[in-house]
């Protein structure tokens, strides 16, 4: 950090950061020198957002859509995110009870900030979405990492989060699909879990579900919100990033409990306001317009995740799980002989390709990378060949 001579707050120094945004910077610079770069780095799908999503949101602009909305959201886009999750969970939940956000982000932010404090436990995966621990540290509250593990494919086990929970927790951070692992938490775990929670009404659950609908081989992501009895302590994270492609849009909705709805909106009021008007118009044709295009993109991903996975377990040294959903893989490489963030420094920097080292994802990710697969089959298969030329070349 750059230091200045005013005060800040002693919270600024407690602000991760996403070292995604970070590879990107460099990368970017070196292929401004006029390096070759592939990046298997930033978490976002390689495809536009689909036609008739930026159509509607011309239109929109053309219709007159320039002002500031509700703050909770257009309430057309409620209704519409509320049959989406009804055509995909089979739940009915109520548009009063949806929140539009400014991206899946805001939705982690709001949660942590209306729980975390000094005192306060928070409970989050870890390797997991870096912004979590962040936040939570930024909050005062304690994080209490719940370690995941190559051993269960990087999905949780009841057991290990209900031991952690203590009569000082206050929320519980779930993510399943994941980033980094694309780890899948089994239906059997989730029920497990839900049942012992019962036991600890006073714990609140996020469920992140960012990539709930980046499954493969049949898997299922199970929504959190198909489990009625904790529907009064449950606040859904999802949005458009990754299914639509809009990560640049900024758009996103949560689902809260009533009781918790009204400081959310709060929140927002205090924040941003309301979420760009355009954009919640393109959401709407998003979520209701034809599916082909989303589906498209997850057999693309489907396609390379193989290739992936199997070139990355043909390189000496590492290995690799087949994860079960969303677009990364994270490879173990203990047997490098590099740590992981030498391994991504040294990859970007000598073989040009962008990786994320596993450390970024909390103390756990140490011994692994992560890598995002929403780039091209050809961008995967040179990515992997210049990894297993450095590795046969690079200096120890
Ligand atoms: N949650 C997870 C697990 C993510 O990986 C991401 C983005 O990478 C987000 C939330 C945030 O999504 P958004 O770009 O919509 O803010």
């Amino acid at each position: 950090m750059v230091q200045t001579g005013l005060t800040l707050a002693a919270r600024m120094g407690r602000l991760g950061t996403e070292t995604a945004f970070e590879v990107l910077a460099r990368a970017k610079a070196l292929e401004a020198q006029g390096r070759s770069i592939i990046n298997l780095g930033i978490g976002q799908p390689d495809f536009a957002t689909p036609g008739h999503i930026v159509e509607a949101a011309v239109k929109a602009l053309a219709d007159g859509h320039h002002g500031y909305t509700p703050a909770q959201g257009i309430p057309e886009l409620r209704r519409a995110v509320a049959a989406d999750l009804h055509r995909r969970h089979k739940v009915a939940v109520d548009p009063a009870q949806v929140l539009i956000v400014p991206g899946g982000k805001v939705t982690m932010f709001f949660a942590i900030m209306m729980f975390g404090e000094p005192g306060a436990e928070i409970i989050y995966p870890n390797p997991g979405f870096p912004i979590y621990e962040s936040v939570i540290r930024f909050s005062g509250a304690t994080p209490v990492p719940l370690p995941l593990k190559e051993a269960t494919g990087f999905a949780l086990t009841a057991d290990d989060v209900l031991a952690r929970i203590t009569p000082a927790t206050r929320l519980l951070i779930l993510n399943s699909p994941a980033n980094p692992t694309g780890g899948v938490v089994p239906k059997a775990e989730i029920d497990k879990l839900v049942a012992g929670l019962a036991r600890h009404p006073h714990v609140a659950i996020m469920s992140d579900e960012i990539y709930g609908e980046m499954v493969y081989d049949g898997a299922e992501a199970v929504s959190l919100l198909t489990y009625p009895e904790i529907a009064d302590r449950l606040i859904l994270l999802d949005g458009f990033s990754k299914t639509y492609a809009m990560t640049g849009w900024r758009l996103g909705y949560s689902v809260w409990p009533k009781a918790l709805l009204p400081h959310a909106e709060r929140l927002a009021v205090n924040s941003h306001s309301c979420v760009n008007a355009a954009a919640q118009w393109a959401g709407i044709a998003a979520l209701g317009g034809p599916r082909e295009p989303a589906l498209r993109m997850v057999d693309a991903f489907a396609q390379r995740r193989g290739r992936i996975v199997a070139a990355l377990n043909r390189l000496p040294g590492v290995s690799c799980v087949m994860p079960g959903g969303a677009f990364y893989v994270f490879p173990n490489i203990s047997g490098t002989g590099l740590d992981s963030r030498t391994l991504q420094a040294r990859l970007l920097d000598e073989a040009g390709i962008a990786t994320i080292a596993g450390t970024s994802f909390g103390a756990e990710g140490e011994g692994y990378l992560r890598l995002s697969y929403a780039a091209s089959l050809e961008a995967i298969d040179e990515a992997m060949a210049r990894f297993g030329e450095f590795l046969a070349h690079a200096s120890r």
